[in-house]
């Protein structure tokens, strides 16, 4: 495989923000100051212990971490065959893993002096996730919401505005997240002076992608510890639900260099990767074009129109992925599979009958692979698969398609 050309894995991006073909910067003029002082200040916080030690701080004392990592033994013995753990990052504060990207971001933010921070959000975690950390800081949030997922997602807009935010319906486009980006960008532009945009997975111009992926690697660094001391050896496979790709490049990053680690991302199927494009498969069912500062697999028509595609999981309704993983795919390091809605409902409920554990939508999608590959693996194989959020957001869609009347 080409993975054989590289000894590391884990050193991209290049100085222009490249993972192979993919990823860079592509953006206006007017956008690349802002971007190079973001890089500059970014480049200096990394090597800055009290950067970390704040960090630290905030992720054990306000986030609730370490999130466990947790033996599923009735699912285990459901499924028949490998040995499951979870990654608990459903237990974060807010929910979901989100949060802890945000910190880095807004924790950078102050370090620049920037007062005022924008957000673009889709259904609406990391909205809330950086309403959440703006109000702890007092500084101001605003924050960019497609007018149709504004209407979709009413109680996370009602957090958000709780929190103090304020959430600016987007009826450009067709009013989704993709648009919602779009408005952030230009915001960002015209408010250069006090303003930081928050973004919420590894998407964007360079140094988002990366950025974003050093933050969510507390996923992965924690659960190569917490392995070592439950097994004494690192896990066969990884598995993660992708969006844009921010929890499993959290998870996927400190095991990149681990050859016998078998790595899998799970995007959303949808009704199905075929040419109805009803689903978010970007790396099964698109292709390479550039987007939102950068290159990566796409859902777009023959004209390179990006499409919107359809999942019954919001938080997994992004065009895109995130260009390191548009790499580890071409590069064979990781593998990419599409499960359905379906799929993932069936899952969900799985989890909840054995385990106890109500998900997310999004890594009801993980657990639906890993209920398809576990019974036909040996007993001594351990999969380690984010479970990056938890359902209580979730649970009037699930109801509505078992069939379930809530008011009654
Ligand atoms: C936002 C979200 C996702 C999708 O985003 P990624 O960047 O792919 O992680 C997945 N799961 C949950 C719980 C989310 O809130």
């Amino acid at each position: 495989m080409a993975s054989d050309l590289f000894n590391s894995f884990m050193t991209g991006p290049d100085e222009r923000g490249r993972f192979g073909d993919f990823g860079g910067r592509f953006v206006s003029e007017t956008l690349m100051p802002l971007i190079l002082e973001l890089e500059a200040c970014y480049e200096h916080a990394k090597t800055d212990p009290d950067f970390w030690a704040e960090m630290e701080y905030l992720w054990k004392h306000y986030v609730g971490r370490p999130s466990p990592l947790y033996f599923a033994e009735r699912l285990t013995e459901r499924l028949g065959g490998a040995k499951v753990y979870m990654k608990r990052d459903e237990l974060n504060h807010t929910g979901a893993h989100k949060i802890n990207n945000v910190l880095g971001q807004i924790i950078l933010a102050r370090r620049m002096g920037k007062s005022r921070i924008i957000a673009e959000t889709g259904a609406g975690q990391h909205g809330v996730a950086t309403a959440t950390v703006c109000a702890r800081f007092g500084l101001k949030c605003v924050v960019y919401m497609g007018a149709h997922d504004v209407e979709r997602q009413a109680p996370n807009v009602f957090r958000m505005r709780l929190l103090g935010a304020e959430v600016v319906p987007v009826t450009s486009g067709r009013g989704t997240l993709k648009d919602a980006m779009n408005d952030a960008l230009r915001d960002w532009v015209t408010n250069v002076r006090d303003t930081f945009y928050c973004i919420g997975t590894v998407a964007g111009p360079h140094p988002y992608p990366a950025m974003v992926r050093d933050f969510q690697s507390i996923i992965g660094r924690e659960a190569r510890e917490q392995m070592q001391e439950a097994e004494g050896r690192l896990p066969d496979t990884l598995v993660a639900a992708i969006g844009g790709g921010s929890n499993a490049m959290g998870l996927f990053y400190p095991f990149l260099d681990d050859k016998d680690v078998a790595i899998i991302g799970v995007e959303a199927g949808g009704h199905g990767v075929d040419d109805r494009m009803e689903h978010c498969a970007s790396i099964a069912g698109g292709r390479p074009g550039v987007l939102h500062g950068n290159r990566t697999y796409l859902l777009q028509d023959d004209d390179g129109q990006i499409l919107e595609g359809h999942s019954i999981s919001a938080g997994l309704d992004y065009p895109g992925i995130g260009p390191e993983h548009s790499w580890l795919h071409e590069t064979g390091r990781a593998t990419y599979v599409a499960i359905t809605d379906s799929e993932a409902l069936a899952a969900f409920q799985l989890c909840c009958e054995t385990e106890g554990i109500i998900p997310a939508l999004e890594p009801a999608h993980a657990l639906a692979h890993v209920a398809r590959i576990a019974p036909d693996l040996p007993r001594d194989h351990i999969i380690c698969m984010n479970l990056c959020g938890r359902g209580d957001k979730d649970i009037f869609t699930v109801a509505r398609h078992l069939g379930f009347d809530m008011k009654s």
